[in-house]
């Protein structure tokens, strides 16, 4: 195995922010189309006083004039809004809360006419086909859901699983280019999402001055890897794999462009975006449902619940980068206030890093991995300034003291 692979560039020396729980080591968002394996990650930065961009972020959206951004929304729209019935932008999403919401208050508030999208989830689960459905028959919508191939997802997971331990990378591919196909398709100029990225640390705090997403994110005009590898180098594995299979995963070009620009725009950039509001629009207008169980690795249940592959994929970026799916969450709900930084700790030393056990099997059936070699291959992605095992357990290096046990 390539001996970089666990080497993600990050900072050797783990600093944890002063107001919530992130730490250096979470990578920035990035254009996947873009990345193979060994290729360095940026991480979240930090301002001068040990406060994470994602804290400073939340801070500045408490000195937002949030009536002047509604304002600017409403220009906005009226720029894009049509009354000839057509579809004048597009809301994607899997039916979660913040895509019923955003296509909500578009259509029943600000007078537009979505057309809502799905790239499907790789393995949906009950509650979210049950909250799809929802979003479409009592939100009110029409709605393309787009499955691709699942012979092909299921090697491009399991090659992705192995070579950058993100197995939900290549629908990571279909997320951020089938609302740009589908407008391309359909003559529709704006694409509309919810949060913007910077809630999370995910975009330098210098980048949240504006609503619109950089089409540096989306448009790629060079080859592209996908699963850590070039295409060549899957066809050569796959001799039975065609170009014409890799059509969903097919990166937007510059010269798809020309004739129609794309919008790409931020509505939790116009209007305040609080998670656990957004929960409660999206049960009151849609019949949004939370799961019945709470979800492994984090205390919620209300939150990205839709694709069984999730659990898997936030315990494989405990693994590489040490942080987990409650430290996410808690650190969320310390900026908005909900909690305290004591509670988001004590959150995390009870679930942080929990083994994904509810759906584990179902992901490793569809992926056609064994479990064992799974482990080992996960094992084998644990960063040496992270991790140390002593006495064949595995033990977190540079933890908060509060949160490691040792
Ligand atoms: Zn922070």
């Amino acid at each position: 195995m390539n001996k970089n692979k666990n080497d993600y560039g990050l900072p050797k020396q783990v600093i944890h922010c002063k107001k919530c729980l992130m730490t250096n080591q979470k990578p920035l968002s990035v254009n996947e189309s873009k990345s193979h394996l060994g290729k360095k990650k940026l991480g979240l930065a930090f301002g001068k006083n040990g406060i994470c961009h994602a804290c400073l972020y939340a801070k500045k959206k408490e000195e937002i004039n949030w009536e002047s951004r509604e304002e600017m929304l409403k220009d906005m729209l009226s720029k894009y809004r049509k009354s000839n019935g057509d579809y004048d932008c597009i809301v994607a999403g899997s039916g979660g809360k913040d895509s019923i919401k955003q296509a909500h208050i578009l259509k029943y508030k600000y007078d537009m006419n979505p057309l809502t999208v799905t790239y499907s989830p790789i393995l949906y689960t009950k509650i979210g086909f049950r909250n799809l459905r929802s979003w479409i028959y009592n939100g009110g919508f029409d709605n393309y859901l787009f499955t691709p191939n699942g012979k092909i997802t299921s090697i491009l997971s399991k090659e992705a699983f192995i070579n950058i331990l993100h197995p939900l990378q290549p629908f990571k591919f279909g997320i951020k280019n089938f609302a740009a196909k589908m407008a391309l398709k359909f003559g529709i100029k704006l694409i509309i999402y919810g949060e913007p990225y910077a809630e999370y640390g995910s975009m330098d705090i210098n980048e949240t001055d504006s609503p619109s997403y950089s089409e540096e994110f989306f448009v790629n005009d060079n080859p592209y890897y996908i699963a850590g590898l070039s295409i060549g180098e899957i066809k050569k594995k796959y001799n039975w794999i065609k170009d014409v299979d890799f059509l969903p995963y097919e990166p937007i070009r510059s010269k798809d462009l020309i004739n129609q620009r794309l919008s790409v725009e931020f509505l939790g950039w116009y209007l305040k975006w609080d998670p656990q509001e957004v929960f409660y629009y999206a049960a009151e207008n849609a019949n949004y449902e939370p799961d019945t169980e709470r979800t492994d690795g984090t205390y919620g249940k209300y939150s990205g619940v839709d694709d069984k592959m999730e659990s898997l994929h936030f315990y494989l970026h405990y693994i590489k980068y040490g942080i987990g799916r409650c430290r996410f969450d808690a650190s969320q709900e310390i900026r908005n206030g909900h909690i305290t930084r004591e509670e988001g700790i004590q959150l995390c030393k009870k679930f942080e890093g929990e083994y994904p056990k509810r759906y584990i099997k179902d992901c490793y059936n569809f992926m056609n991995i064994d479990e064992n070699y799974a482990q080992k291959v996960i094992d084998s992605f644990r960063p040496k300034h992270l991790w140390k095992k002593i006495d064949n357990n595995w033990i977190r290096l540079q933890e908060l003291e509060s949160i490691n046990p040792f």
